[in-house]
């Protein structure tokens, strides 16, 4: 059985699966087959963290002011209540499962073998802590995997901006402080002349080089575009391969920081957003606002809360070798889709897998059983009951 989250009662879609598995599972009993139907319970980390967090918001108490023990209690206590409502509720739909055997996602031999799972990942080169570009949630104050990232379509203004020689365009001018580069298609014949040359930020006059890029679209806004690793996943990728520097400028509350100007600092993503367009326009650099340009922007899958990249070291797992596994399973028949067509949408999924960040800033669920030494981190894994091993 999928174990159901333990933060509230079961719904419909639940009723529909507990059917469908129990009709599979008694026709087997019937049949005289070996049949199991394990029940389980989900502590479901970041799920119920943020059920709680709108519970303590109800009651005016603040989530991030409460200690990190005292806050774990409060939320297992809450988790334990659900879970028993939970299993009351898959009795009375009469599933016909084993509860000698349930399973809650806490019990102490589930959270040990997820300890010895991270540990053989560690061990096999499978899992690594790297300094990336993750999605972050400013009211969450977590990053999110790449599954929890919703891509809504929005309608925001285009601004193109004189850099100099050349005008970019851009939806979001207020981090243009931390631009490391301006970039143009290699073929562009308008702009072949200013690869190598530099372009100016507008409000602080900085230098910043014009690079050529196969990956810039030249039909996009003016074919030219600027370079903010910090706060943009394709920049960053641009940054990496022509060795840019990366410049953090947006902090974990959304809000700017330095090198931003001081009369930007501390104001929030959409108040420094009309303050650098109104002093850009007074510097008689805004050429052009578009202000029907309709662009998908990434939001928290929880609160709608626009996501803000941030550079952090975060742990990731390394998909290839577990992706080439499963596809193989597929393609050799030992995995069979039912319905079918299902398998062009996992094949996609598939192809465009990223190393999965499975670091979460957050103080319910199973932790990363990784100790840090503050000056030279990291330090110890942990993996159930092999005991400790000093990282070189
Ligand atoms: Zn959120």
């Amino acid at each position: 059985m999928p174990p159901p989250n333990s933060n509230g009662s079961l719904h419909i879609g639940h009723a529909v699966f507990v059917t469908l598995q129990d009709i599979m599972t008694r026709f087997h009993r019937m049949r005289g087959d070996k049949t199991l139907w394990l029940p389980g319970a989900d502590h479901a980390g970041f799920e119920t963290q943020v059920v709680y967090q709108k519970k303590l918001e109800k009651e005016g108490r603040n989530w991030f002011t409460i200690p990190r023990a005292e806050l774990y209690q409060e939320i297992l206590d809450f988790t334990l209540e659900n879970k028993k409502i939970m299993e009351g509720q898959l009795r009375k739909l009469g599933a016909s499962c084993d509860w000698s055997r349930e399973k809650f996602t806490l019990d102490p031999d589930i959270v040990k073998t997820v300890y010895a799972t991270f540990k053989r990942l560690y061990d096999d080169g499978l899992v690594y802590r790297e300094n990336r570009l993750v999605n972050w949630c400013v009211k969450h104050q977590t990053t999110l995997s790449d599954l929890e990232v919703k891509h809504e379509e929005r309608v925001d203004s285009l601004y193109c901006i004189n850099y100099g020689p050349l005008t970019v365009a851009t939806v979001r001018p207020e981090p243009i402080f931390a631009d490391v580069a301006v970039a143009v298609h290699p073929k562009d014949k308008r702009y072949k002349n200013l690869i190598g040359k530099m372009a100016r930020i507008p409000l602080i006059n900085k230098e910043i080089p014009i690079i050529a890029d196969e990956s810039v679209e030249a039909g996009f806004g003016t074919g030219a575009v600027k370079v903010t690793p910090s706060v943009d996943h394709n920049d960053f990728e641009l940054a990496k391969k022509h060795n840019l520097p990366i410049i953090q400028i947006i902090d974990q509350f959304g809000k700017l920081t330095e090198p931003a100007p001081e009369k930007y600092r501390g104001m929030k993503v959409k108040e420094a957003r009309e303050a650098v367009v109104a002093d850009i326009k007074e510097a008689g650099l805004l050429q052009k606002v578009d202000e029907q340009y309709v662009h998908a922007v990434a939001v928290c899958y929880k609160c709608g809360t626009i996501l803000e990249p941030r550079l952090l070291p975060q742990w990731y797992i390394k998909m290839a070798t577990l992706r080439d596994g499963a596809v193989k399973a597929v393609k050799t028949g030992e995995v069979k889709f039912v319905p079918k067509r299902m398998e062009k949408v996992f094949m996609h999924w598939m192809k465009n897998l990223r190393d999965w960040n499975i670091s979460r800033q957050i103080v319910w669920g199973i932790r990363i059983p990784v100790w840090y030494r503050s000056s030279v981190p990291p330090l110890r894994v942990r993996g159930g009951e092999e005991g400790l091993r000093t990282i070189p």
